[in-house]
């Protein structure tokens, strides 16, 4: 820790230039950006007019649909230029205010066309299917307006919409009381680190606690954690209980049959989806549980405890790589994509779309962002460790899908959903996982990696389904008109983790509080994502591995369909369904013989 805090960072204009994005190529200069910023106050103040007949005939219908259009694209654009320059350095006051200001006007747009989908609901389909046949312009915003259609149903009158999103504040009470608690509010005690110092002991801290070699510090972290939970627990089941009869109550004005299909509904997601990745889950519980005997004989340890699940199994494995090698690694690993894919990200990697290095107010972590009249770009802070080259051939995933979208589809349906959008990443990380741990000869660089993927799969997989199981537990209690305390929370999150993890491991009492930690739990419905979206993405990366250019074919199409379907037919076409339980098996099959091969190179047997 005490070298990066000596490390000085460099200074933005400190930074070789072949090192960062070329951001000039959105626009020129901050005054080409003004003057574009301009136009788009204009247009703004004009759609008042267009609006008042916008219904009254098929062309003005179409007009109307592409001055939106064309607003939304200068408003993307105006956007990322301030945002991507204010990410470079937090502390420019010029690129802050540049940022504020387009912000304040991309809300301002979004109430200035607030009225066209309710007006587009209460207008006659007769007379929406007669402008189509009028105006064949108008087909590309058939989708558009067949989903207007089918969310109908779930729309309720003027005044009741109007009653209902000035509720909305009341309703994320819950959510903004949780997050003052556990972020502002909560303090913990100190605990003794590794060198017998007493440190305070903070979330961001207890993560890395738990990666410790000396169990000693992991348990401590863990019960000191869990004990500081345990006193705010009625508290916190307060908030969550609030937070699930919210949900509830939406989902039933809304004329939903249960709050999870309420969520599921924007991605038109049959609830079979969700049920069917818990149960296969389940069918792999024997694997997970013979990951975890292979985690305790390789730590030694004479029982493994829910403290002892993070810490890594190869500490020893260190590998730097410079960024010239990264590049050359992810190329490789990507390779199996083709070559009209592999020449784009080798035109991402070579022409400015990447910002590498780290400096001194930029913005941290990694991120793929751009605007459909962009290139994409990506946010990289390159510290020169494998993960580092993982995160670059992930957010190339991100890059390329939107490149191959924003040129395959029209600006409306070039945006993809949530649902389908850690595939593209994912699929990236699992081919260059392939090809390193292939052509490694570093033994432990190799039985590093496969541990990687297996916590992968522990966590993004595993973690996430129980996290799944535990929502649908409890927004069924509620609408089973039962009660949510903290006891009710504990007792039930307890029994999965016992499902989960035991016998293998000693579920410790204090895990069952882990609920109150969770910050997704106050997004509903969320978290199978994680799971499905990696399971589809491991299954599609087998695919194109073994099956070669048509899968790699179908896949491609996939990243150029953008939102022009439902995220499951798009996959499906791509070549997994998620409706069935092939690609979650076909996944955990993966995760099944890592097991196998982390056992044989580390000659630590299996029963
Ligand atoms: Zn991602």
């Amino acid at each position: 820790m005490s070298s990066t805090m000596t490390k000085r960072l460099p200074k933005r204009a400190e930074i070789p230039v072949q090192f960062q994005w070329k951001l000039a190529e959105i626009y020129p200069s901050n005054e080409a950006w003004e003057a574009d910023f301009a136009r788009l106050k204009d247009i703004i103040g004009g759609t008042g007019e267009q609006a008042a007949r916008f219904l009254d005939s098929a062309a003005n219908l179409l007009a109307f649909l592409q001055a939106k259009d064309n607003l939304g694209r200068l408003v993307d654009k105006l956007f990322v230029f301030a945002r991507m320059h204010k990410d470079e350095n937090n502390a420019d006051p010029g690129y802050q205010a540049m940022t504020s200001r387009i912000q304040t006007l991309a809300t301002e747009a979004g109430s200035a066309l607030s009225f066209l989908v309710p007006a587009l609901v209460e207008f006659p389909a007769e007379q929406l299917h007669a402008y189509l046949e009028q105006e064949p312009g108008l087909r590309v915003y058939e989708r558009f307006f067949a989903e207007i259609e089918r969310q109908k149903r779930h729309v309720l009158s003027a005044p009741e919409e109007k009653l209902l999103a000035e509720s909305g504040e009341v309703a994320d009470a819950a959510g903004a009381i949780f997050g003052m608690l556990d972020n502002a509010d909560l303090k913990f005690p100190n605990i003794t680190d590794e060198n017998g110092e007493a440190v305070e002991l903070t979330k961001g801290r207890y993560s890395r606690f738990l990666e410790s070699k000396d169990r000693r510090v992991r348990q401590e972290a863990f019960t000191t954690l869990y004990d500081t939970y345990s006193k705010f627990r009625n508290t916190f089941g307060a908030t969550l209980n609030a937070s699930v009869k919210s949900d509830v109550f939406y989902a039933k004005v809304r004329r939903f049959d249960s709050a999870l299909q309420a969520s599921l509904d924007d991605d038109n997601i049959p609830a079979s989806v969700y049920d069917r990745l818990i149960e296969t889950v389940h069918e792999y519980l024997p694997e997970l549980r013979r990951y975890l005997r292979l985690r305790q004989k390789m730590l030694n340890l004479p029982e493994l405890h829910m403290y002892d699940l993070y810490t890594p199994l190869i500490p020893e494995y260190q590998r730097t790589v410079d960024y010239d090698q990264a590049k050359e690694m992810v190329l490789a690993g990507l390779r199996p994509m083709g070559d009209e894919y592999l020449s784009l990200v080798k035109m991402g990697l070579e022409n400015g779309w990447i910002d590498v290095c780290e400096n001194e107010g930029k913005t941290s972590g990694a991120y793929a962002w751009g605007a459909y009249d962009t290139h994409p770009y990506i946010l990289l802070n390159f510290q020169g460790k494998i993960h580092d080259v993982f995160t670059i051939a992930h957010e190339m995933g991100h890059a390329l899908h939107s490149y191959f979208s924003n040129r395959n589809q029209p600006y409306i349906y070039s945006g993809y959903k949530i649902f389908v959008a850690e595939v593209a990443s994912t699929v990236n990380e699992a081919l260059l996982m392939e090809h390193l741990v292939q052509q490694s000869t570093d033994p432990k660089e190799k039985q590093y990696l496969i541990n990687q993927r297996l916590e992968q799969f522990r966590t993004t997989v595993f973690r996430q389904t129980m996290f799944a199981e535990f929502e649908k537990l409890i927004h069924q209690e509620v609408e089973a008109g039962g009660a949510l305390t903290a006891e009710w929370f504990t007792e039930r999150y307890l029994q999965l983790n016992q499902q989960y993890y035991q016998p293998e491991t000693v579920v410790d009492p204090p895990v069952g509080l882990e609920w109150a930690r969770i910050p997704h739990f106050y997004s509903a419905y969320y978290v199978y994502k994680y799971a499905t979206g990696f399971s589809a993405a491991t299954a599609l990366s087998q695919l194109i591995l073994k099956e070669g250019p048509p899968a790699r074919e179908r896949y491609v199409e996939f990243l150029k369909s953008g939102d022009s379907d439902f995220p499951l037919n798009l996959l499906r076409k791509a070549g997994v369904d998620m409706e069935s339980p092939a690609p979650v098996r076909a996944a955990l099959e993966v995760f099944k013989e890592s097991i196998t091969e982390l056992s044989s190179l580390t000659g630590v047997a299996l029963d």
